[in-house]
């Protein structure tokens, strides 16, 4: 049997088609990914979870109370057209880092932590605008 000779990479869906990875592991069927919730205490500090088969379409309506809310509300009405917000997932945008994407945009601007998990590990990031990595 032929080996891969790249790693299997999660897709959520076709998105823009650029990877062409040896391998695909389909994570739609996957329930818990679909998750989409705030964490924590509001006094100590909370966060918005964002599974990794979340779509665009999902922020159509506040997701969380207050600004935030209304502000990726606002903003995901910006990201190509309905039937593509219905398909493209949060995370794929973050994980495929285009600078011109609406989320790295508002994640950049809004100095957010990124905590991508797996089953063993996590790991913490940021994406600053360049005024506030300067
Ligand atoms: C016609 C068209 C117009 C578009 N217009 C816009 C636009 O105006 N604005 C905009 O911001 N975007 C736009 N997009 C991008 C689109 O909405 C998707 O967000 C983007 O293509 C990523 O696709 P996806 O979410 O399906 O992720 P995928 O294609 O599944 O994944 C993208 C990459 O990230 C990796 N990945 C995905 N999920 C994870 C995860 N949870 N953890 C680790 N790695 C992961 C994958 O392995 C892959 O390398 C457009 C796309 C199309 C096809």
């Amino acid at each position: 049997m032929p080996r891969a000779r790249r790693r299997p990479k999660p897709c959520a869906d076709h998105g823009l088609s650029l990877a062409r990875p040896a391998h695909l592991v389909d994570i739609n069927g996957v329930e818990a990914l679909r998750r989409l919730a705030v964490e924590g205490d509001k006094n100590l500090g909370s966060k918005l979870s964002i599974g990794a088969c979340v779509r665009h379409a999902a922020f159509h309506k506040p997701v969380v109370d207050g600004p935030l809310g209304r502000l990726l509300a606002k903003v995901v009405r910006h990201i190509a057209h309905y039937p593509i917000r219905t398909r493209g997932t949060f995370c794929g945008s973050i994980a495929h880092a285009d600078p011109a994407s609406e989320w790295c945009l508002v994640t950049a601007a809004l100095d957010a932590e990124m905590v991508a998990r797996s089953a063993g590990a996590h790991a913490r990031s940021r994406r600053r605008s360049s005024s506030a990595a300067s």
